[in-house]
Parts: C-alpha cells; structure tokens; sequence
C-alpha cells in the first residue's frame, strides 16, 4: 500500500477529458488538491465540479501549454488556491493526423509545440514550486507511439513523444538535487470519449489486436502515474513505464494468433 497521497497539490495539465481526466480522478479520490488545466476554461470546470460533488478538492485553470506566459499564471494560480506544488502531470497533447506529403509547416508546429515544447514549458513554470515541496514529482504522459511504434499520418506525433523521452532523461538528472523526480507513462489504445464516435466494430478490431483483448481505462494510466507521485517511487527517475495490455509485446500477427 502506498503513503497517502492526501492533501498533496498536483497540477494536471489536459487534465478536463480523456487521459488527464482519469489521471486527475485517481489523485482526487486519494484526496489530493487538484487543478485541471485546459484551453477551454469550461471543460475544466465540468471536471473540477463532477469531482467537487464526489467530495473531491478540485479547481479549473485556462492555459495553453505552448504558451509560456499561460503556464506561468497557472503556476502562480496554484499557489493562491493551493499554497503550493507537489506534483506535475504534463500530459496535454494532441494528435491530428497528416501524412508527411501532406503536411505542412504549421501542422509539424502546432503538434511539436502542444506535446514538445508544452512538456518543457510546463516543467520550466513549475521547477520554482517543486523545489520548495519534499515530494516534488514531474509525470509525463508519452506513448508508444514513437517511443516503440508507428503509425502512418503521425510522425509529428511520434517525434513529439519520443522526444518527450530524451527531454526526461536529461531533465531528470538536472533536477535530482532537488530530489525532483522526473518519469513517464507510455499508454498505449486507451479508452477516451474521443473514440466514442468510431463504433464497436472498429474498437472490437483495436481490442483484437491486444494480448489482453481490451483497450485500456484512464484510470489505468492514472494507477501508473499515481505510483510515480508516490513517497515510494522517490528513488526511481528518468524511467518510463509501458501501460498498453500487451499490445507492443507480439512480433508477428502469428505470435498473437497462437496464444
Ligand atoms: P484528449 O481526450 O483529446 O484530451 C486532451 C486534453 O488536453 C484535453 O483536456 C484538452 O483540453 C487538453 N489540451 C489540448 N491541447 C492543449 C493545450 N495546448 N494546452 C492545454 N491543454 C490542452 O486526449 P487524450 O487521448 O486523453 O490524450 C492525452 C495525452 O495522452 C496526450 O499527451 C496523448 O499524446 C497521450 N496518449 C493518448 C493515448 C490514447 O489512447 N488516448 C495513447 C497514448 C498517449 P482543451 O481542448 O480544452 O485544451
């Protein structure tokens, strides 16, 4: 069993649907103060009030991650509501896909600039905080996709989310005199509102290909996120942990046939 999580201040950026939505569930229900920052000031508010009526501690913040300014104000706004920062969830990202034919300069930038230069942005504004807590903790939300894998349409993506990786390892040794942590989470399919629209058939396909024969729950990534926060976790950084069911696991079509 984990040390309590209670009363810790975590920052979970994208955190108002999908991944960052499930991530800042576990915090809550464990009885951590949580921001949800998003674009759309009121998507984040819907999240902070369905955990609020839980009996949750949460509050909503407008940011953009790719604009340093906007990170700054959240970093200052999570000290006026609550008195600090313990924890940082970077996971807001996005994912439009183009193929490199196809792909033009500002498409490359928007999705480097929200997953890459975001990731950074996010940590620089909240370094100063982290520093002053005795469980300072920095989770990523990467993939596996880039880091492992490929898909065609996504190599701004990819870029982007490998990236995130090399960024870590570096950042993790930069920031370990201040007993920073610095790790990251690799979901793989994971179930999201915005799959919602593609149907059963093309979800059963997703789930087929999966040695564990489901997509994955926000929570799951949550539960992984949650241990890297943990007192527990002080001692691991620059690590990364695959949450994907299996799904990177079989080399051949056959490899999972078999089974
Ligand atoms: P999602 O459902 O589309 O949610 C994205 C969240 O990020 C929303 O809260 C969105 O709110 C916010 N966001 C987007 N751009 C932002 C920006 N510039 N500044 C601040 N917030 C921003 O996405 P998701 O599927 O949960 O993905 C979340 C993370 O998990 C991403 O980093 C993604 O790469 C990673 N991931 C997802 C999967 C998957 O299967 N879903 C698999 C591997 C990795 P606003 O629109 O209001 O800003």
């Amino acid at each position: 069993m984990l040390t309590s999580i209670k009363g810790r201040s975590v920052i979970v950026t994208g955190g108002s649907k999908g991944i960052g939505k499930g991530i800042a569930r576990v915090f809550a229900a464990q009885g951590a103060k949580v921001m949800i920052v998003a674009r759309h000031i009121d998507g984040a508010e819907a999240t902070a009030a369905e955990f609020n009526a839980a009996g949750a501690t949460a509050c909503a913040f407008a940011a953009d991650v790719a604009k340093a300014s906007d990170v700054e104000a959240m970093a200052q706004a999570v000290v006026e509501r609550h008195g600090g920062l313990d924890i940082l969830c970077a996971n807001a990202g996005i994912f439009p896909a183009a193929k490199i034919e196809d792909m033009t300069e500002a498409q490359w930038d928007e999705v480097v600039d929200t997953n890459l230069k975001g990731t950074f942005l996010s940590i620089k504004a909240c370094v100063p905080l982290l520093k002053k807590s005795d469980q300072g903790r920095i989770v990523i939300t990467s993939s596996i996709t880039g880091p492992i894998t490929g898909f065609p349409g996504w190599t701004h993506y990819a870029a982007s989310k490998s990236g995130q990786l090399g960024f870590m390892r570096t950042a993790a040794i930069e920031l370990a005199k201040y007993a920073i942590t610095v790790n990251a989470v690799m979901p793989g399919n994971i179930k999201t509102e915005g799959l919602d629209g593609l149907g059963a058939d093309y979800l059963a396909t997703m789930a087929a290909s999966i040695p564990l024969k489901k997509l994955g729950a926000v929570e799951d990534i949550g539960n992984a996120a949650l241990f890297f926060a943990s007192r527990e976790a002080a001692y691991i950084t620059g690590q990364s942990i695959v949450v994907d069911g299996g799904q990177t696991l079989p080399e051949s079509l056959e490899a999972l046939e078999e089974a």
